[in-house]
């Protein structure tokens, strides 16, 4: 069979490191569908070894800025670097967005550096899951540290939080902080906080704000005290302490053997992704085109509801 073998050699390509490969894995899994099921299943037991850091914060708070230097800082000491953009908003993707092809000029040409964007072109795949997939093929592929940016937007946020091991919140001044700072969910995801574009004026004032958040919060997670650190990206400043605080968390959840809890939560994520995935596919497998339609068609109206046929379907 000449598409299993072309298979095993995307398989075997990717483990040894190739970046083709790895830009074609990650396509078939943004796809979805029996062949990405086959390649993951065949790199799963690969998995396991990077750091998985979430990069997440509104628009032009200086994510991806931040986040190309501290790619620059770990090339430094010798670390591999993967980093997914994630940007559940935007049709395009396959790395053909503007920002990273500027990202790819000032980090491209690097073999240790791997960027790649998804969005939601998924057939019927949901990003989460193409993404959770692409962090298993540069975990597979050998990337110390992989990176997830995503765009803040509550429920995104969370969802990056399950999917990391570090979670890096980044905030900047004069954004409406207010607002921001105090967005539910945030104070319990962030293992990090950095303030970006200290520079601007108004970076103590959110220095401040968080400070006084996190405190009124209290609870400090497992014994770890999120750091909330300066920085003005754009000049690299404030980013060894950030890569160092990262580091230290890394440390801090081996150290309190947490790291297997956090493995599991990320691991109950990306299983319960599949599992609705999975079962949607089978349903709509199940179902011809006109048969699926006709059934919607009787949902709208009302002479069956919801529940009832979709438990008919899965039956
Ligand atoms: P993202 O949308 O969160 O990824 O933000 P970007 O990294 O694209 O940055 C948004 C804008 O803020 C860009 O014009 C950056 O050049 C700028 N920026 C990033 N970091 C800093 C910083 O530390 N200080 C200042 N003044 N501007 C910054």
């Amino acid at each position: 069979m000449a598409s299993l073998g072309r298979r095993v050699d995307l398989v075997e390509l990717l483990l040894s490191g190739n970046r083709r490969a790895l830009a074609r894995a990650i396509t078939l899994a943004e796809t979805g569908g029996e062949a990405a099921r086959t390649l993951l299943r065949a790199v799963y037991a690969h998995t396991g070894r990077a750091h998985i850091v979430g990069i997440t914060g509104a628009p032009g708070a200086g994510k991806s800025t931040l986040v190309n230097a501290l790619a620059h800082h770990w090339r430094g000491s010798g670390k591999t670097i993967g980093i997914i953009a994630v940007d559940p908003s935007s049709p395009f993707t396959g790395g053909a967005i503007l920002g990273d092809r500027i990202r790819m000029q000032s980090l491209g040409g690097d073999p240790g550096i791997f960027i790649r964007s998804m969005a939601s072109r998924g057939r019927l795949g949901g990003i989460a899951r193409a993404t959770g997939d692409a962090i298993d093929l540069l975990d597979a592929a050998g990337f110390d540290i992989v990176i997830v940016e995503t765009v803040g937007a509550g429920q995104g946020e969370v969802e990056i939080a399950n999917a990391a091991h570090t979670t890096v919140v980044v905030e900047a001044p004069g954004m409406g902080d207010d607002v921001q700072t105090i967005k539910a969910g945030i104070l319990e995801i962030a293992d990090v906080f950095v303030v970006n574009k200290a520079d601007r004026e108004g970076a103590e004032a959110t220095i401040r704000q968080l400070r006084a958040l996190l405190n009124l919060g209290g609870a400090q997670r497992d014994g770890w005290v999120p750091p909330i650190l300066p920085a003005v990206a754009l000049r690299a400043e404030g980013i060894a302490a950030i890569a160092a605080a990262i580091e230290r968390h890394q440390e801090h959840l081996r150290a309190e053997e947490r790291r297997a809890d956090y493995e599991r939560r990320r691991v109950a994520r990306e299983f319960q992704l599949i599992i609705q995935e999975t079962a949607l596919e089978r349903a709509r497998a199940r179902l011809a085109g006109a048969e699926w339609d006709a059934l919607v068609e009787r949902i709208a109206r009302r002479e069956i509801d919801p529940y009832t046929a979709a438990e008919q379907v899965l039956a």
